[in-house]
C-alpha cells in the first residue's frame, strides 16, 4: 500500500456520514479530517461526466485550490476553476453575470458537476449558478467556514442579493454531496470560528436542551477544533438541521424554527449595514439573547434560561447585547428593518421566541407595544 493510500485510508476510519432524505434529492453529508485530499474518489461515483467547475473566492483558492486540483487529477477528473472575490458584495448580480459567462464559457453539459469551494458567499452565488445553469445543473458543496458546514450547506437554499435587499433572488436547489472537512477550519480567523459557532448554539436552544448543556462544557474544545468535539458540534447541527428540513423542504412550518434569533439578527445586520462590523454569527448571538429576554419578559420562557444563554453566549467571546454594537435605544429603527423582513405578513411581525433552552414556537404576531417597550430598554 502506498503512503498516500494508507493515509486514506486512515482518515476514512474518522468519518462520519449522515443522510439527507429528500427522496430522489437525497444525499449525503460528510464530515472528517482530510475530505478535500479524497474529494475526487469521493464525488467521482457521483458524477455523470468526469467533469468538474470548481467555484471559490480568493482567499480560499491560496489555501485549498491547489489539493482540490490534485484530488480531481488523481481520480481522472478534467477540472476549470472560476474564483471570485471574497465578501458579501460580491453575492451581486454583476458578479453572477460574469460567473455564469466564464462557466457557460468552459463548455459544460447538464452531467457537468459545479463544486462550490468556500464558504456562505461562495456556498450561495455558486449554488444559484447551478441551480439555473442549463436549467439545473449538479453540485456538491465543500463549506470551509463554520457556518456554512452547519448552515448553508444543509437545506438548499440559494441566493445573491439585489438593490432591493438579501437573498431576494434564488432557488432551492440541493447538492449531491457534501464534504465538510475539519481541516479547513484550522485557517479560519477566530471571529469567523465564533460566528459560525453562534449558529450551533442555536441548535441546542431551538431543539435540544441536552446540546446545549453540552456545549456549555465542551464549547471551548469545539473552538479550538478538538477532533472528537468539533466532529459531534459539526454532524449534531446538520443532523438537526436536515430533521427540519426533511420534514419542510419549502418553508412552510417547522422549518421557521431555525430563525431563532434571526429577526432581530437581520435588523441588527441591516443597521450596520451587513458587512465586517457585525458579522451573521455575531448578530445571531445578540438575537438569540434578545429573544430569550423579550421571552422572559412577556413571561414565556425563564429569566434563568435567558442568563444561562447570555453567560454562554458572552464566554466564548460573542457579543450578546445591543451596547456591544452601540445600537442601544435604536428600537424605531430596528423595529423598522423588522417589518422589512421577508417573512413579514400584513404588517405582522413573526418571531421564534423560546419557551424555555431546547424549546422554541413561533409567535405569529409579536404584541408590538411590548416589543417596542423591550427594544427601547434592550442594553
Ligand atoms: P460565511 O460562511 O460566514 O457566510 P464567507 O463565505 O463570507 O462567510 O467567508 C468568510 C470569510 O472567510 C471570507 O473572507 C472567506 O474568504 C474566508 N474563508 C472562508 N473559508 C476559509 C478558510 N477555511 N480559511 C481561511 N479563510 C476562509
Ligand atoms: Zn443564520
Amino acid at each position: 500500500m502506498t503512503g498516500a493510500l494508507r493515509s486514506f485510508d486512515k482518515h476514512q476510519a474518522e468519518d462520519e456520514r449522515l443522510r439527507v432524505e429528500l427522496g430522489p434529492r437525497s444525499y449525503e453529508i460528510v464530515v472528517g479530517p482530510g475530505l478535500i485530499a479524497r474529494a475526487g474518489r469521493l464525488i467521482l461515483p457521483l458524477m455523470r461526466r468526469r467533469q468538474a467547475i470548481i467555484v471559490s473566492d480568493e482567499n480560499v483558492t491560496r489555501h485549498y485550490l491547489a489539493p482540490l486540483r490534485a484530488s480531481l487529477a488523481e481520480a481522472g477528473i478534467a477540472e476549470a476553476s472560476a474564483i471570485l472575490p471574497p465578501g458579501e458584495e460580491t453575492k451581486d448580480l454583476a458578479h453572477f453575470g460574469r460567473l455564469v459567462e466564464e462557466i457557460l464559457g468552459f463548455g459544460i453539459e447538464r452531467g457537468t458537476m459545479l463544486l462550490a469551494l468556500g464558504g456562505g458567499v461562495v456556498g450561495d452565488i455558486a449554488g444559484f449558478a447551478a441551480a439555473s445553469l442549463l436549467r439545473g445543473i449538479d453540485f456538491a458543496q465543500i463549506p470551509t467556514t463554520l457556518l456554512a458546514q452547519v448552515d448553508s450547506s444543509v437545506g438548499g437554499k440559494t441566493a445573491i442579493n439585489t438593490r432591493s435587499g438579501k437573498n431576494l433572488l434564488g432557488a432551492f436547489h440541493q447538492p449531491r454531496l457534501v464534504l465538510a472537512d475539519s481541516d479547513v477550519l484550522k485557517t479560519l480567523p477566530r471571529r469567523e470560528l465564533l460566528s459560525g459557532y453562534a449558529e450551533i448554539v442555536k441548535y441546542g436552544l431551538l431543539g435540544d436542551r441536552e446540546f446545549f448543556s453540552w456545549l456549555e462544557e465542551q464549547g471551548e474544545k469545539v473552538l479550538s477544533l478538538e477532533g472528537a468535539a468539533l466532529r459531534r458540534a459539526v454532524l449534531k447541527s446538520c443532523r438537526m438541521k436536515a430533521a427540519i428540513v426533511t420534514a419542510d423542504e419549502r418553508e412552510a412550518g417547522q422549518r421557521a424554527l431555525l430563525n431563532l434569533g434571526h429577526t432581530f439578527a437581520h435588523a441588527l445586520e441591516a443597521e450596520t449595514g451587513f458587512g465586517e462590523r457585525l458579522l451573521h454569527g455575531e448578530a445571531v448571538a445578540i438575537g438569540m439573547v434578545l429573544a430569550f429576554d423579550f421571552a422572559a419578559a412577556l413571561a414565556i420562557a425563564p429569566r434563568e434560561d435567558a442568563e444561562r444563554v447570555r453567560r454562554h453566549l458572552g464566554s466564548v467571546g460573542l457579543p450578546t447585547g445591543l451596547s456591544a454594537i452601540g445600537l442601544q435605544r435604536k428600537a424605531e429603527r430596528l423595529l423598522a428593518h423588522m417589518r422589512l423582513d421577508k417573512k413579514v405578513e400584513e404588517g405582522r411581525i413573526a418571531l421564534v421566541l423560546p419557551r424555555r433552552i431546547g424549546e422554541a414556537f413561533v409567535m405569529k404576531e409579536a404584541p408590538a407595544r411590548e416589543l417596542k417597550e423591550f427594544l427601547d430598554a434592550a442594553e
